[in-house]
């Protein structure tokens, strides 16, 4: 396969056509941002870590029946994926309040919930990926009432699975976002990313935060906590 013009850069990857219409390739950049981009920095190695550790758990889930746009490993730092059209919606499932959550519902974080919750979010920066429901994004045409439901299925069995996989390895998911894409034929794949990124992760004993939030409020450790998870996940491959 033959890595082609980039089609895209975003905060995070950048991604490159192929000689395979329906091939793309992801390349996983250190660069790190929140709050809708308006705080800025480098988790170093990050790109090599959410690469690895995304092909990881994505090879797992679809074992356990889950498609994913997974297709191969290039290198450290980038993968082939299907083509997908991404579907506009961040799908959040959350397990212990924590972040927005517990600030828009003036909660305290660390709270565990007696079943998870599911929220989407529409994605789109320029509005600040404001939340809503299932008729806005019907409204909206952002997905049909076939796709909302069958995405809700997939991100509570990644639920249970991603909960499953963190457990082994002394991690409590507390809460993660997930995207959805459309291949040329119509079926909904898991696309994007599952790392530390993507996911709050506690120690199950410490419950020290091994993800984002490190940068995020500027807490320090990224770098160790990214590889301190990774250790965890896959040993030092
Ligand atoms: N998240 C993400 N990208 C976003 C927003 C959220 O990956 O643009 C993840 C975030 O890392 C966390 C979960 O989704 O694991 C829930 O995030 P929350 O809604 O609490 O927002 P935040 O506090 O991160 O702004």
């Amino acid at each position: 396969m033959k890595k082609l013009e980039q089609l895209y850069e975003g905060k995070a990857k950048k991604v490159f056509a192929t000689d395979d219409p329906n091939v793309v390739i992801v390349s996983y950049k250190d660069d790190a941002t929140a709050f809708n981009g308006e705080k800025k920095g480098t988790i170093l190695g990050k790109g090599a870590i959410n690469n690895k550790m995304t092909n990881n758990l994505m090879q797992r889930l679809e074992q356990a029946g889950v498609p994913t746009h997974f297709l191969e490993q290039l290198s450290d730092r980038e993968t082939a994926v299907k083509k997908v059209t991404i579907v506009p919606l961040e799908v959040i499932v959350r397990n212990i309040s924590a972040g927005s959550f517990a600030k828009r519902y003036g909660v305290e974080e660390g709270i565990p919930f007696s079943q998870p919750t599911f929220e989407l979010s529409y994605k789109n920066d320029d509005l600040g990926d404001p939340l809503l429901n299932d008729s806005h994004a019907l409204a909206l045409g952002l997905a049909t009432r076939e796709e909302l439901d069958l995405i809700r299925s997939y991100a509570l069995k990644i639920n249970e699975l991603l909960k499953g996989f963190m457990k082994e390895i002394g991690i409590d998911l507390v809460d993660f976002k997930l995207e959805f894409g459309k291949t040329a034929d119509g079926t909904i794949v898991l696309a994007d990313e599952i790392s530390p990124d993507t996911c709050r992760l506690w120690d199950e004993n410490t419950h020290e935060k091994l993800d984002k939030d490190r940068f995020r409020r500027d807490m320090g450790g990224a770098e160790e906590a990214y590889e301190e998870v990774m250790r965890r996940l896959m040993g030092d491959r």
